[in-house]
């Protein structure tokens, strides 16, 4: 199938896109990467009249660190936050994470803002940026707000950015202290396919050296990122555990996945579980490793 016609436009600045966008009579929408919007208006599920594309906004094309959070501009690719060896210092989850997000090409084209605006419940940017409780910053003609991660996802691809706005950048918490570690892990049909099941973990060190607490947020098993406290089931327990059983029990208990055309309901539950207990083990590792240097 072809999309409907639409108009075009191709703003030089942030305040020109903004104008654009506000139009009256018009739905408009934001044209980042394409990767996700362009496929969805060929099959006819989306049909804006007029694409505002952000391309040439060059001031909102960067990935820098400071005052605490790793800040990714909306025109900044996948692949240039994997790249960001300033990123990656300050906050491993992402480059962990954006490692599976689909195949080399898309992550070229594909930016992180994008992805997470997109909000798509198997995407893994959404779902790192719930496990860190980073905020999503967004400009309109009425001005500036923050949205936090937990109040960002709404269900399945729907977002808090409303009609009119431009989300301008993400701000991802960087690892917060010495004994903090990230860890993801995801199972998908093939390397770079949506995953079936995924979960990024944080999880930290208490001061006598075991388990003080973790969080975890899952994708592909609700309508949008799914975050569970593992606190209860890991804190006191030995950081070099291989195995992590009560917190796989936690995710099979609380996590409420359905069935669908890739898998069943208690196999995606299932593999929840064990996800979790990779990802913690992986977690766990760079905790220990950041408190010993
Ligand atoms: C074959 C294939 C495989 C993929 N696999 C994965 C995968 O495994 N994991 C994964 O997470 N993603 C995957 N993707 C999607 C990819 O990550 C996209 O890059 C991402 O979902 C959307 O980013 P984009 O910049 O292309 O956004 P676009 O497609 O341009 O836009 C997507 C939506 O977000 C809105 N939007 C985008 N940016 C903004 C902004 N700054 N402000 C306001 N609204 C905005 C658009 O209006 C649109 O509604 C895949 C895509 C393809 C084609």
């Amino acid at each position: 199938m072809k999309p409907r016609p639409f108009g075009y436009t191709r703003p030089e600045s942030v305040a020109e896109a903004l104008a654009a966008l506000a139009a009256p009579d018009v739905e408009a929408k934001v044209l980042a990467g394409g990767q996700s919007l362009v496929p969805l208006m060929s099959i006819r599920l989306a049909w804006p009249d007029l694409l505002v594309d952000i391309n040439r906004l060059t001031e909102l094309s960067y990935v820098m660190v400071t005052d605490g959070y790793v800040r990714v501009g909306a025109v900044a690719r996948h692949a240039e936050v994997l790249a960001s060896p300033a990123a990656a210092a300050a906050q491993p989850l992402l480059r962990k994470a954006l490692r599976f997000v689909a195949h080399p090409a898309i992550r070229n084209r594909g930016t992180t803002v994008g992805s997470i605006v997109h909000a798509d419940p198997a995407g893994e940017m959404p779902a790192v940026l719930a496990v860190l409780a980073g905020t999503v910053c967004v400009a309109s003609l009425a001005g500036l707000r923050s949205i936090p991660a937990e109040d960002f996802f709404l269900g399945p691809l729907e977002s808090a950015v409303q009609p009119g706005e431009i989300a301008t950048e993400v701000r991802f918490p960087v690892l917060a202290g010495p004994a903090v570690g990230t860890g993801f892990a995801e199972v998908s049909r093939r390397r770079g396919d949506y995953a079936v099941c995924g979960v990024a973990v944080t999880a930290w060190l208490a001061p006598d050296g075991r388990i003080g607490g973790g969080k975890a947020a899952y994708l592909s098993v609700g309508p949008s990122p799914v975050v569970l406290d593992l606190t209860e089931a890991v804190a006191g327990a030995a950081a070099d555990a291989v195995s992590f059983p009560a917190a796989a029990s936690l995710a099979r208990a609380r996590l409420e996945p359905r069935s669908d055309l890739h898998a069943t309901a208690g196999y995606r539950r299932q593999l929840a579980a064990v996800l979790t207990e990779r990802a913690l083990v992986e977690a766990l590792a760079e905790a220990r490793e950041t408190a010993a240097a």
